[in-house]
């Protein structure tokens, strides 16, 4: 088994769900007390949220790049930054270790297109709805990306900084979010990508009409796909 290295704390409310995760799918895949090797390197976020709101990216990308080589040295084989996010300076990461960096917005797209989908909905931070890094990396899969109005996008933003990334999950805010897919899907979402990795801790399959995307879970099942290929 290889040792999946973890970019993390960002938030550590979704870093724990991968660190459940990938020990509960290492159990599923391999039985017995089998576990997940892995190295987490958790930043401290309130750091992280300032240099973004910032608008200080560069440093951003140092600081996970640090954290990269860390991992790397620490035994890592293959690395995840856990948040969809970040993935804006993900370029800037994959440039400084040799180990294969699993980019998010791959995976993500990988598992719409088995599904069979094309036009999906993209809920996320800001960040990620409203720039290119990653909407134009799911494109780049031929995925047709549609993300809520500006009203749709403030809420989902606040949610997830001021609660989700806090540990709070409100039924409200869940109201909230079923509207905004409700919405995307009246716009033609064929399934719904949630990319932000503390959504799915609101959000779960039986709240939306359509298929969900839930990035975290499908982040961990595809490290481990690769950290158990033999090859
Ligand atoms: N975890 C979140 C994401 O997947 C948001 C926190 C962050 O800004 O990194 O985008």
């Amino acid at each position: 088994m290889k040792t999946i290295g973890l970019i993390g704390g960002m938030s550590w409310e979704s870093t724990a769900e991968y660190y459940r995760l990938l020990n509960e799918l290492t159990r599923e895949r391999l039985g017995g007390l089998h576990s997940a090797k892995c190295v987490l390197y958790s930043v401290d976020f309130a750091e992280i949220e300032r240099l973004q709101t910032e608008g200080r990216w560069d440093e951003a990308g140092e600081l996970l790049a640090e954290a990269a080589k860390a991992l790397e040295a620490a035994g890592a084989d293959l690395l995840l930054i856990c948040t969809n996010t970040m993935h804006k300076v993900a370029d800037r990461v994959s440039a400084a270790v040799g180990v294969p960096l699993l980019h998010l917005a791959d995976t993500t797209a990988e598992a719409v297109r088995a599904k069979g989908l094309r036009r999906i909905g993209l809920l996320g931070t800001a960040f990620t709805m409203e720039q290119d890094f990653y909407r134009g990396r799911l494109a780049g899969h031929g995925l047709d990306v549609l993300v809520p109005d500006a009203a749709g996008r403030r809420t989902v933003h606040r949610v997830i900084y001021e609660e989700l990334c806090l540990g709070v999950v409100k039924e409200e805010s869940r109201d909230a979010f079923r509207s905004v897919i409700d919405d995307l899907i009246a716009a033609g979402a064929e399934g719904v990508v949630l990319g932000c990795t503390e959504i799915e801790l609101l959000i779960r399959p039986q709240d939306s009409p359509v298929p969900v995307f839930p990035t975290t879970r499908l982040h961990a099942e595809a490290a481990l796909t690769h950290a158990l290929a033999t090859s």
